[in-house]
């Protein structure tokens, strides 16, 4: 079995339609999919494609760079009312754009922790050159008690140590093929394997022998076959254990596998 823990099937340009990308993942094999928001305006075509796809779950949030609607917690929790959503985000603090103030995006991720406690459901966390305030924040507004992935995690040991104990999963993308990331190889080879996730982060970060086109959910096992060759293991066997990590770390998920008829 294998999951795309972290994809966007409606920021996908090709194939023509969000239906068609996932057709063609699941002709390649993958299974199911966490179909991450990032635009609050967006909730409703999620909701919808969820509905059509039994193996498309997704969230509510707005992304920490996104400019549009920027919902209450109360808000973003009842929106979260709905079968097919299991998580709060994507989430957290995007430092990208160099030195800047950006108490704004603490106040939005703290927003979507209360959201997250509200729901009871687990948040998925963006973090991008902001490890140590990602991790202080999760730590103050104590995010163990809601849970959750740090997505596209690209981190050192010593910082995944501390999200860990929070109780969180790393998920990993594409960014394990890179030539540079020898760094993150190395890491990820010390991981713990009960808790970490794959994730193509799609249409971004496509994988090496991908680069420069539109990432798709279809390319996931190639993160699958990156770490089963870092940790010696099948890929059968990486598929499988990261999959059984998905639906610990999101147990809505797990509920509506056992409870739908397929
Ligand atoms: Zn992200
Ligand atoms: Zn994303």
């Amino acid at each position: 079995m294998i999951v795309d823990s972290h994809c966007h099937f409606h920021l996908l340009k090709r194939p023509e339609s969000a239906d068609e990308a996932l057709r063609e993942a699941q002709r390649a094999g993958v299974d199911y999919f966490l179909n991450v928001s990032v635009a609050f305006e967006e909730t409703p075509n999620l909701l919808a494609f969820s509905e059509r796809h039994a193996a498309v779950f997704t969230s509510v949030g707005v992304h920490p760079c996104g400019s549009g609607e920027d919902p209450a917690a109360e808000q973003l929790a009842r929106q979260a009312n709905h079968p097919g959503v299991v998580a709060i985000g994507e989430t957290g603090l995007d430092y990208g754009d160099g030195p800047g103030d950006y108490g704004w995006q603490k106040e939005r991720f703290r927003r979507h922790i209360a959201a997250a406690r509200l729901a009871g459901l687990p948040i998925i966390v963006h973090s991008r050159m902001a490890p140590a305030d990602t991790l202080r924040l999760l730590q103050d507004e104590r995010a163990d008690e809601v849970g959750g992935v740090i997505h596209c995690f690209v981190e050192d040991l010593a910082t995944a140590r501390g999200f860990l104990e929070l109780g969180f999963y790393l998920s990993l993308s594409g960014i394990l093929t890179f030539r540079a990331a020898d760094a993150l190889r190395e890491t990820a080879a010390a991981l713990p394997m009960d808790r970490l996730l794959v994730e193509t982060d799609c249409p971004y970060l496509a994988p090496v022998p991908h680069r420069g086109q539109e990432n798709r959910p279809a390319w996931v096992s190639t993160v699958v076959d990156k770490l089963a060759e870092i940790r010696s293991l099948s890929s059968a066997a990486v598929a499988q254990q990261t999959a059984e990590n998905f639906f610990a770390c999101f147990p809505r998920a797990g509920e509506s596998v056992r409870s739908a008829p397929f």
